[in-house]
C-alpha cells in the first residue's frame, strides 16, 4: 500500500483502545450485583423466617403473623433497593454532569450524534463557533447540512451520508475532513471536523463524538501564501525568459564564450523549472474546479514527455514501453506529473544512469511507471517522501536542490483523477515511481 493510503474500514471492527479512566469503577452496586444480594436476601429469607417465627411463637404462627413477616421483607428489601438505587443514581449524575463540564470546557465545539443521526449535545463552543446558541444545534443532522450550507472546500455540497458523523455512525473510526460552513450572519467558516464512534456493535455505533475547530485564520494564511507565491512566480518568470534567450543569442555570436553560457542557459532552466513548480503548486490549490477534461492516450503522452526529456538530458538513456492507453482527464495536469517523475528520476541518477518507462493497462487502470538505477532513497525517510516540502536528500553530499513539491503536486493531482501513486526505492540501487488513474472504458 502506498504512503498516504491509509483508509482501513477493517480498523472498525477493532475494540476501542482502553483510556486511564476509573469512572466505571467509580460506579457502586452494578444491576447484577443489585439483584444478586437481593436474591440471596430472599432465599435467606424463605429458608429462615418460617423456622425463627415457628421457634419464637411456638409452631403457632397466625394469619396475621405471617403477613407481618411478608410485609417486613417488602419493607425491609425496598429500603435496601431504595439505598442502593439512589446512591447509583447519585454517582451516574454526577458523572453525567463532571461528563458535561469537560465538554463545556473545551475549546473545540463538541457535537454528540446518536445512531438516528440526532445532534443529543453540543457545547458552547460549537454554538460560538456557528453563532447560534447551542440549544438550536440539537435535532437532525440532515437539518444541519441545509442550515449551514455545509459544503467542502472546494465548494460542493456534501451529503449527509458523507458528514464525518454519519462515517463514523457506520463504524468508520478516526474520520476527519475539511468543510466551509455559513453562519447565519452570512459568514463561511472553514471547520477541521473529525469524528469517532462511540458505543460500538457489530459494525454500527451508537454515538458519534464530533470535533469541529475554526481553521479559518489557517485558511486565509494559506491563501495569503498562495496569492504572494504564485505573482512573485509570475514576476520571475518574464526576467528568467529574457536572460535565456539572451543566453542562446550569445551562444550563437561569442562561440568562444559558448561553455560559459551553456552553463548560464542550464541554470536558467534549472530556476525556471523551480518556478513552474511553485506556480504550478499554487495554481493547483486555486483552481480545482472547471480544468478541462478530454480523452487522449497517455501512452503518447509519456511518448512526447520522454523525448523531451531526451533532449534535455542527453547523457542518461532512456527507454520507453507504451500501450494504448486511453484515459479522461486533465491532459496539461497529468503531463506535469510524469514530467514531474521523469525529471526526478534523471536528477536523482547519474550521468548515463538508464530511465525505464512504461504505460500499461492493468485491470481497469493505466498504470505508468518510471524505473532508474540511481541513488534510492533509504528505506526510513520513505514515509516523508509524498509529504510536501520533505526532501529525502536534503543538506546531503547527494542534495541535488528542489522545493519538494513535485510529489506531493503529483499526488494531489493523480488523485484528483481518483487514481493513486505509489514507489518502490533502495538506496544506493534506485527507485521506481508509478501511477494509476482509471482506464477509460474500452481500454483494451
Ligand atoms: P523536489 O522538487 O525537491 O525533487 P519532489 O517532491 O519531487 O521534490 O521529491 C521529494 C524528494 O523525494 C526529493 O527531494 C528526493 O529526495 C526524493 N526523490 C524523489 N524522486 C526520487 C528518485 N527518483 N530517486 C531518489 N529520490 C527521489
Amino acid at each position: 500500500v502506498p504512503p498516504g493510503h491509509t483508509l482501513d474500514r477493517g480498523a472498525a471492527r477493532e475494540p476501542p483502545a482502553r483510556s486511564g479512566s476509573r469512572w466505571r469503577r467509580r460506579i457502586p452496586w452494578s444491576p447484577g450485583r443489585i439483584v444478586l444480594a437481593y436474591a440471596l436476601v430472599a432465599i435467606a429469607w424463605v429458608v429462615l423466617s418460617d423456622r425463627v417465627l415457628d421457634a419464637a411463637v411456638d409452631g403457632r404462627a397466625s394469619g396475621w403473623l405471617q403477613t407481618l413477616k411478608g410485609g417486613g421483607f417488602v419493607a425491609v428489601t425496598s429500603c435496601c433497593l431504595f439505598v442502593l438505587i439512589r446512591r447509583r443514581d447519585r454517582m451516574v449524575r454526577r458523572m453525567a454532569s463532571e461528563v458535561r463540564a469537560t465538554i463545556e470546557s473545551m475549546g473545540d465545539g463538541v457535537l454528540i450524534v446518536d445512531g438516528r443521526r440526532d445532534v443529543v449535545e453540543a457545547n458552547q463552543a460549537a454554538g460560538d463557533l456557528l453563532g447560534v446558541p447551542p440549544e438550536e444545534l440539537l435535532g437532525p443532522l440532515g437539518a444541519w447540512v441545509e442550515r449551514f450550507e455545509l459544503r467542502t472546500t472546494a465548494g460542493e455540497p456534501l451529503a449527509l451520508a458523507q458528514l464525518a458523523s454519519s462515517r463514523a455512525l457506520a463504524g468508520e473510526r478516526g474520520v476527519t475532513l475539511s468543510a466551509i460552513l455559513r453562519r447565519p450572519d452570512g459568514r463561511d467558516v472553514f471547520v477541521a471536523i473529525s469524528s469517532s464512534p462511540v458505543v460500538e456493535t457489530e459494525d454500527r455505533a451508537e454515538l458519534a463524538v464530533t470535533t469541529l475547530r475554526d481553521v479559518s485564520a489557517a485558511r486565509r494564511l494559506d491563501e495569503l501564501r498562495d496569492d504572494f507565491l504564485s505573482t512573485a512566480a509570475h514576476e520571475l518568470k518574464t526576467p528568467l525568459a529574457v536572460v535565456k534567450a539572451y543566453a542562446q543569442l550569445l551562444q550563437r555570436r561569442v562561440p568562444a564564450e559558448a561553455q560559459a553560457l551553456l552553463v548560464i542557459e542550464r541554470q536558467v532552466n534549472r530556476l525556471t523549472r523551480l518556478v513552474q513548480h511553485l506556480l504550478d503548486t499554487t495554481r493547483l490549490e486555486l483552481d480545482a474546479h472547471g480544468r478541462p477534461r478530454e480523452r487522449f492516450d497517455l501512452g503518447r503522452l509519456a511518448r512526447d514527455v520522454i523525448e523531451r526529456t531526451r533532449a534535455s538530458a542527453p547523457r542518461h538513456a532512456f527507454t520507453l514501453e507504451a500501450a494504448r492507453a486511453p484515459v479522461v482527464g486533465d491532459r496539461e495536469r497529468l503531463e506535469r506529473v510524469i514530467d514531474s517523475l521523469v525529471e526526478n528520476a534523471v536528477r536523482f541518477s547519474p550521468d548515463g544512469g538508464a530511465i525505464d518507462t512504461r504505460v500499461e493497462v492493468l485491470d481497469g487502470a493505466v498504470v505508468f511507471s518510471v524505473q532508474d538505477t540511481g541513488l534510492g532513497i533509504p528505506a526510513e525517510r520513505q514515509a516523508r517522501v509524498f509529504e510536501r516540502h520533505y526532501r529525502a536528500h536534503a543538506g546531503r553530499p547527494d542534495d541535488y536542490g528542489g522545493l519538494g513539491l513535485g510529489l506531493d503536486m503529483s499526488r494531489e493531482i493523480v488523485a484528483r483523477h481518483g487514481g493513486r501513486m505509489w514507489f518502490e526505492s533502495e538506496a544506493g540501487r534506485g527507485s521506481t515511481f508509478h501511477f494509476s488513474v482509471p482506464a477509460d472504458g474500452d481500454a483494451s
